[in-house]
């Protein structure tokens, strides 16, 4: 099986051609992160998850956030499923963590700005 891809690990975006028969080979990587990537890609897909959460008593009813780290892609309707479950009190701040290690992901969802409570 021959697949094309965009290693998008870094802004060069090199485009990869991997070839999976057994083992995984691949071409167009300028870098050895292009092979793990493509070999991530093919095994285990991961992407970093950017969602809104409900707060609750702030003066914004949703607070944006995001995984610090990619979690795997057949994952991802579990995740947000949960997190749309969620409802976080203010104040938030940016940077804060709303879940540590979601779903045994080893990801954190962190807030990615700052809600302030409701007067
Ligand atoms: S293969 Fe290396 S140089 Fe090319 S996009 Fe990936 S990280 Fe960047």
């Amino acid at each position: 099986m021959i697949k094309k891809m965009t290693c998008i690990s870094c802004p060069i975006g090199c485009e990869l051609t991997v070839f999976v028969n057994g083992e995984i080979k691949v071409e167009g990587n300028r870098c050895p992160r292009g092979l793990e990537y493509a070999k991530n890609e093919v095994t285990n897909p991961k992407r970093i998850l950017t969602i809104s959460v409900k707060v609750e008593d702030g003066v914004m009813e949703l607070v944006s956030a995001k995984t610090d780290k990619p979690v795997p892609k057949k994952m991802l309707h579990e995740i947000i499923e949960y997190i749309k479950g969620l409802k976080i009190k203010a104040p938030v701040k940016r940077g804060d963590i709303i879940v540590n290690d979601i779903l045994s992901t080893g990801a954190n969802l962190v807030a990615t700005r700052t809600v302030l409570k409701k007067d």
